[in-house]
């Protein structure tokens, strides 16, 4: 109610004995324009009654009746923990007692003979009241926002890490056990931007709904992210009750959301720490969850990882091994190494293949199946391929002056998923080959078949267009992805690499030995070429040569070498002796 508005209605609780004396004020009040309602009473227990059924903006109180006073009737009210303007209308009753009166909480006091003063306290003391109420209300929302999340209604990480260290100070004398799981929603990104903000919140709230319908008395839920939550899970019976709740929680997250009349399924990576981890600070055990739910993601989606103290060593190993990568580039620690392809009709070398890598200043080599995925992950991936693009040609440029009797010479370039998902690709490519002066059907790109199969309609756009501009694409790994084999005529491709798993057994184990058969069948009726990587022996060479395998690669060949000893291994690799030896 604000005092403010004319004819406003007011709802007045009358602490009075004299029915006459009630009724004047009533009148009084009426008179100056306020819509009184009004209830008069003189005990303890009515006053009780009163304050119980509704809510009344006024209390106008005699200061002693037969049975009650005014100040036992303003502790009651204090009790109640109402904050209404208390206003005492009385015969005399001497300064004493009214400063007494005044100093317990009483707002005001009027003589019933002065009734003149009764009207501007009123309306004073309604004011007064509104804007405490006004400040209550500002602070209780200021201490809200403080420790919960507006979007969801659950606490926040503040008011989360507030329980949770409650939590461990009570567990030091009961043992309890507890656990805390993060979670991180696998579509949430996706979700966004498809459905956009709106509908991405409300995927939240639904989650948020779902996960509280996972808890049991004493256990709590939080947004700590974006799109990350975190539960603590208290007084488990034992330690492996806190996995089987993650089942539970994981089939009640799994559950179709109904998004735009779609129904959508979504999954959440969870990591979990108990207890039995022994830190003494909340801030660790969410932190050691957090890093657990991190390696649950990096394993895929729908994930649940109990976290275990190497993780945060990896971790850190990680980070610092990310920021090592950072500075690669610029201190000029990455080098190609080229591994030879021999074509297996001629037994001349065709080309090469630029493999990364990465002098590491105190680890020293560093392989690139441990960078490259770091590298996608951090994006630093977009300027370490430019380099490997750039460096290629130029190595390709070289060659093309320095070994001239080995020429033609091509040089196959591995991409990551990200690079493909660039549109400047395509005109980087030609860029390049034009800058280096090269036919662009010396450069080979190689993808592996599970990139292109993850990203399929926009790989095979780009993929496409550097097709139509004539640059070979060759299918790496091939074998692995789950690719269907009858797919393959619809992809822009030129050259199938079978991955080397199949060739290292292809003796052993009649299956991969007839998958290879299969392949190299398979490639010659679409029209591409075929070769075979992981040679190691002479007898996988012999077996590749008699299915009528195109080229090969491997170490029985060579290993990947550094650009300066190129030149000397193709010299040897010509003498008639070491042909003789491999055909
Ligand atoms: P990949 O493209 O399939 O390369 C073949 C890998 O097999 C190379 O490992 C090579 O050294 C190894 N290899 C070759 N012959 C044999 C053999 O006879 N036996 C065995 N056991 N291994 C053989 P490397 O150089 O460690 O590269 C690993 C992977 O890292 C590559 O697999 C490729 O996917 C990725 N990679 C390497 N360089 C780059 C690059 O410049 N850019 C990107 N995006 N990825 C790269
Ligand atoms: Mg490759
Ligand atoms: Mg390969």
């Amino acid at each position: 109610m604000s005092f403010n508005d004319m004819n406003h209605s007011l709802r007045v609780l009358l602490v009075e004995d004299n029915a006459d004396d009630a009724e004047l004020l009533v009148l009084e009040l009426e008179t100056s324009g306020y819509q009184v309602t009004h209830q008069q009473v003189d005990t303890a227990i009515a006053l009780r009654r009163a304050l119980q059924a509704q809510s009344w903006d006024l209390i106008l109180v005699d200061y002693s009746m037969p049975s009650f006073n005014a100040l036992e009737a303003l502790e009651l009210v204090k009790e109640y923990e109402l904050d209404i303007p208390f206003i005492i209308v009385s015969g005399s009753i001497g300064e004493e007692t009214a400063v007494k009166a005044m100093k317990a909480g009483v707002h005001d006091y009027i003589l019933k003979g002065k009734l003149a003063r009764l009207l501007p306290a009123i309306a004073r003391e309604l004011k007064d009241c509104q804007v405490r109420q006004e400040r209550h209300q500002a602070l209780k929302r200021v201490e809200r926002l403080a420790f919960y999340d507006d979007l969801t209604d659950l606490p926040n990480r503040t008011l989360f890490l507030e329980c949770l260290q409650e939590c461990i100070k009570q567990s030091r004398h009961t043992s309890e056990l507890f656990a805390v799981f993060v979670l991180d929603m696998d579509r949430y990104q996706s979700l966004k931007y498809g459905f956009g903000h709106e509908k991405g919140h409300q995927f939240l709230q639904e989650v948020a709904r779902r996960l509280e319908s996972c808890l049991l008395p004493y256990d709590s839920v939080a947004r700590i992210g974006e799109d990350s939550f975190a539960l603590l899970l208290r007084h488990l019976p034992n330690s492996n009750e806190a996995e089987q709740r993650s089942g539970y929680v994981w089939q009640v997250l799994h559950l179709p959301f109904v998004l735009n009349d779609s129904l959508i399924r979504s999954s959440a990576s969870v990591g979990i720490v108990d207890r039995t981890i022994g830190y003494d600070r909340a801030q660790d055990f969410l932190r050691a969850a957090d890093v657990a739910c991190h390696n649950a993601k990096r394993q895929g989606v729908g994930q649940t990882v109990l976290f275990d103290a190497r993780m945060q060593t990896e971790e850190l190993d990680r980070l610092q091994l990310e920021a090592d990568l950072q500075q690669a580039i610029q201190f000029k620690q990455f080098q190609l190494y080229y591994q030879p392809i021999v074509c297996l009709k001629t037994n001349r070398t065709t080309g090469f293949e630029a493999l990364i890598r990465w002098q590491h200043p105190t680890k020293g080599w560093v392989s690139p199946a441990e960078f490259i995925p770091l590298a996608e992950q951090t994006g630093l991936i977009s300027a370490i391929g430019q380099w490997v693009l750039t460096e290629a040609c130029s190595q390709l440029e070289r060659w093309q002056d320095q070994l001239e009797c080995f020429l033609p010479l091509s040089l196959a370039v591995n991409l990551s998923g990200i690079q493909l998902t660039q549109p400047e690709l395509v005109d980087e490519i030609e860029h390049l080959c034009r800058c280096f002066d090269l036919n662009k059907v010396q450069l080979k790109l190689e993808i592996t078949e599970s990139v292109l199969m993850k990203n399929a309609k926009l790989a095979i756009a780009v993929l496409d267009q550097l097709q139509q501009n004539q640059v070979p694409i060759c299918i790496d790994d091939f074998g692995t992805g789950y690719s269907s084999l009858a797919y393959l005529h619809r992809l822009p491709i030129d050259i199938l690499k079978i991955d080397q798993l199949f060739i290292n057994r292809m003796l052993e184990d009649e299956k991969n030995h007839s998958i290879v058969r299969t392949i190299i069948t398979l490639a010659d009726t679409l029209g591409l070429e075929v070769v075979a990587e992981g040679v190691e022996t002479q007898a996988q060479l012999e077996a590749l040569r008699s299915l009528n395998c195109d080229y090969a690669q491997g170490y029985l060949l060579s290993r990947p070498m550094p650009a300066v000893a190129v030149a000397d291994w193709l010299q040897d690799f010509s003498k008639d002796t070491f042909v003789r030896q491999i055909a």
